[in-house]
């Protein structure tokens, strides 16, 4: 099995692992976009939403509410690209869960001060 992310659930590939349970697995983005960009996995592999059994994708958002939530981020964006034309490029369905900086503590490294 080729795919990056497969390998990464096996431990074959090292990763920052944030949860794990028999269906869903969550590690940190290799180039965040802002600090604690994490990246939420069902452990099915499949290349698109629509190769995912729908009961593989229920732990998904509560996933990565408790990971924001641990965290203590409050603000940030949940993301799934779905396809090239989407510029998804890992073939391996994942979800994005991208904070938004804090402010105060001058946290996140991508996204402008606003
Ligand atoms: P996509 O554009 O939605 O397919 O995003 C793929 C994401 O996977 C990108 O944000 C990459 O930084 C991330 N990524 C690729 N390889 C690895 C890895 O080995 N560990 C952690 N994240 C990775």
């Amino acid at each position: 099995m080729a795919c990056i992310f497969c390998k990464i659930i096996k431990g074959e590939i090292p990763s920052m692992k944030l949860f794990e349970s028999d269906k869903t697995f969550a590690f940190l983005d290799i180039q965040p976009l802002s600090y604690g960009h994490s990246l939420i996995i069902p452990k099915h592999h499949g290349a698109k939403l629509t190769d995912i059994p729908d009961d593989q994708l229920h732990e998904i958002l509560p996933v990565a509410k408790k990971i924001a939530a641990a965290s203590g981020c409050n603000d940030y964006n949940i993301l799934q690209n779905n396809g090239r034309l989407a510029h998804q490029v890992v073939d391996h369905v994942h979800f994005h869960m991208i904070p938004k900086p804090n402010e105060k503590e001058g946290l996140g490294i991508g996204w402008p001060a606003q």
